[in-house]
C-alpha cells in the first residue's frame, strides 16, 4: 500500500475541527465507514461541548410533535411523492379547525410540545385560510409552536397570493407561525431539482425563503433527502449551500446591536433517504450504510450547525440509533401522526419509551427537547 501524507494531514484537519472543501468532503466520503463514523462523532463532541452547560456530550435530545399535513391536495405532483391527491379524488382533504383542535388535544396529552403543519400546495385556500387557521391555533393554544410551511410552499404561496414572501412570511409570524421547517429541500442543485420536482420550487428560491425568514427572527431546520438521482458531488454542493446560507445568517446574529428583531439561523439538519414505494421516481434507493456514511460527512461539512438529526423515519429505529455515533445528536421526534412517508409502505413507529432506551442504550441521557433544543422539563 501507498501511504498518502495527504490524508493523514486531511483527517488531522477534520479532527481539529476545521473547515473541509468540496474535494476534501469527496475523499472522506470514501473513508472506511467507521472512519468517517469516528470523525463524525469527534465533530459533534466539537459541536455540543458547550451546550446544556457543559454537558451536551452526555445528553441526546428528542421532541414529541405531531405532523399536521393540512391538505393532501396539490398540483406539484415530485415524482418521489406518494401523499398528493388532486382536489377531485376521493380521498382528497382539507382539515377543518374541529381537527385541528382534536390533533393538537392529542399531541398536548402525550406531552408534545409543537405541531410540525405542512400541506400539498392546494391551488385554492385563500391567504386568509392560512391567517384564521395561524390565528385559531395560536389564541386556543398559545403554548403550542407551530412549526410551518416549507420554503416551497411559501413560494407557491407568493405565486397563488401575488404578494411579496417578505410580507407573507410577516403576515404569517404575525399570525402565530413560530418557525419553518426545512422540507421541500431535497437536493439544492437545480439540474436535480428539475428531474425530481420540476414545478416546485428551485434551489434559489429555497434559500431566499429561508434568508427572509432568518432575518425576520423565525428560526428553520434544513433537510436533505438523497439516494435518488443525485450524486456524491450534488450531495456536497447541497451541503456548501447549506453553509453558505448559515454563514450570511450567523454572520447576522453576530452583527445585531440590540434594535428591531434579534435575527434566526438554521436550528439543525436532518437527511433522510429517498423511500420508492408507491411514487413515479424510478430510481434506486440507497441502505443504511451509505444512509450513515452521508449523515457522517453532513456533520463534518456542515461546521456551523449546531445540531443534526438522525432519521428512524426512513431507516428505522435500529440505524436511527446507529446513526447517534455518526454524527448526529438528536433523534427527531416521535411524530405522533406521520402521512408522508407513510404512504411509501415505510412505516417505523416510536414512542417516548423506545426513544428513552434507544438512547439510553447507547450510554447518553435522554432529554426531551423543544424546537430550539432548550430542555423540556
Ligand atoms: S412532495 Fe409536497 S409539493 Fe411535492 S407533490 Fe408531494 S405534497 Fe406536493
Amino acid at each position: 500500500m501507498i501511504y498518502d501524507a495527504s490524508l493523514d494531514e486531511l483527517l488531522q484537519k477534520v479532527w481539529n475541527g476545521a473547515r473541509i472543501n468540496g474535494a476534501d468532503a469527496l475523499r472522506l466520503f470514501h473513508l472506511p465507514l467507521e472512519e468517517l463514523g469516528t470523525l463524525a462523532d469527534h465533530r459533534r463532541q466539537l459541536a455540543k461541548a458547550k451546550a446544556y452547560n457543559g454537558r451536551g456530550n452526555e445528553i441526546v435530545t428528542f421532541n414529541v410533535d405531531r405532523n399536521v399535513n393540512y391538505t393532501n391536495v396539490c398540483n406539484v405532483y415530485c415524482k418521489f411523492c406518494a401523499f398528493y391527491r388532486v382536489e377531485k379524488d376521493d380521498d382528497s382533504y382539507v382539515i377543518s379547525h374541529a381537527e385541528m383542535d382534536q390533533k393538537i388535544a392529542e399531541t398536548l396529552a402525550l406531552g408534545g410540545t409543537q405541531i410540525l403543519m405542512q400541506g400539498g400546495h392546494h391551488p385554492k385556500l385563500t391567504k386568509q385560510w392560512y391567517l384564521d387557521m395561524l390565528s385559531h391555533i395560536k389564541n386556543k393554544w398559545p403554548q403550542v409552536n407551530i412549526h410551518g410551511f416549507s420554503p416551497s410552499e411559501f413560494v407557491h404561496f407568493r405565486d397563488v397570493f401575488n404578494e411579496p414572501l417578505e410580507k407573507i412570511i410577516r403576515d404569517f409570524k404575525s399570525a402565530g407561525l413560530g418557525s419553518i421547517p426545512g422540507g421541500g429541500g431535497e437536493i439544492l442543485v437545480d439540474r436535480v431539482r428539475q428531474r425530481v420536482a420540476p414545478l416546485k420550487a428551485m434551489s434559489n428560491d429555497w434559500l431566499e425563503v429561508m434568508d427572509i425568514a432568518h432575518r425576520l427572527g423565525l428560526y428553520s431546520s434544513a433537510t436533505m433527502m438523497f439516494g435518488h438521482v443525485e450524486t456524491i458531488e450534488d450531495r456536497i454542493e447541497h451541503l456548501e449551500r447549506l453553509r453558505v446560507q448559515q454563514d450570511t445568517s450567523l454572520n447576522r446574529v453576530t452583527e445585531y446591536n440590540g434594535l428591531g428583531v434579534k435575527p434566526a439561523h438554521f436550528t439543525a439538519f436532518i437527511g433522510w433517504t429517498f423511500q420508492a414505494e408507491h411514487t413515479k421516481l424510478k430510481a434506486p434507493t440507497v441502505g443504511a450504510h451509505e444512509y450513515l456514511r452521508t449523515q457522517a460527512l453532513s456533520r463534518i461539512y456542515l461546521d456551523n450547525f449546531e445540531n443534526i438529526q438522525s432519521s428512524w423515519v426512513t431507516q428505522g429505529l435500529e440505524i436511527g440509533q446507529v446513526a447517534l455515533k455518526f454524527g448526529a445528536n438528536d433523534l427527531g421526534s416521535i411524530m405522533i401522526e406521520e402521512n408522508v412517508v407513510s404512504q411509501t409502505g415505510t412505516t417505523f413507529r416510536m414512542t417516548v419509551p423506545d426513544m428513552q432506551r434507544l438512547i439510553k442504550d447507547l450510554g447518553y441521557e435522554p432529554h426531551q427537547r423543544d424546537n430550539w433544543y432548550r430542555l423540556v422539563n
